[in-house]
């Protein structure tokens, strides 16, 4: 059974999409520790990002650098904070998370509730700074 990421893909359920080329897609965390966390995974399902080759690797990484700066700008912050769980969708992603803190990297603390409105207008702002 597909990935709840590669019907994302696929456009069998929707997302706040941010980027998007052949091989990677960026789109807003539905959960958000903050406001324009975005989560950035390979079109290509591979459960455990370790598992991916190491050009995919490389790239999805690159990919996610041009992401950054433009939540950075959308988001007033110290900076972007990057880590990889994994551990609730088993296909390779890495969070984007705009940070103040260490605390902001926090996954056990209460995610924001956004509105459908919210959401796209945060992935239309963060789209603008691309
Ligand atoms: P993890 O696999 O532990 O890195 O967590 C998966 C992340 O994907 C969580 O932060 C979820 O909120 C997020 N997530 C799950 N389903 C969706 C979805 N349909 N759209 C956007 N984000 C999602």
């Amino acid at each position: 059974m597909s990935s709840i990421f590669t019907k994302i893909v696929n456009k069998e359920i929707p997302c706040y999409k941010i980027a998007e080329d052949d091989s990677f897609l960026a789109f807003l965390d539905i959960n958000p520790l903050a406001k324009g966390h975005t989560l950035v995974i390979p079109k290509k399902e591979v459960d455990y990002i370790f598992h991916l080759d190491d050009t995919l690797y490389k790239e999805l990484f690159a990919f996610a650098k041009k992401v950054a700066p433009a939540i950075e700008k959308t988001i007033k912050c110290e900076r972007i904070g990057i880590t990889v769980i994994g551990l609730e969708v088993p296909h390779a992603h890495i969070h984007l998370i705009p940070i103040n803190s260490l605390y902001d990297m926090d996954f056990k603390q209460p995610k924001l509730k956004l509105t459908q409105e919210e959401f796209a207008a945060m992935a239309e702002k963060i789209r603008g700074n691309l």
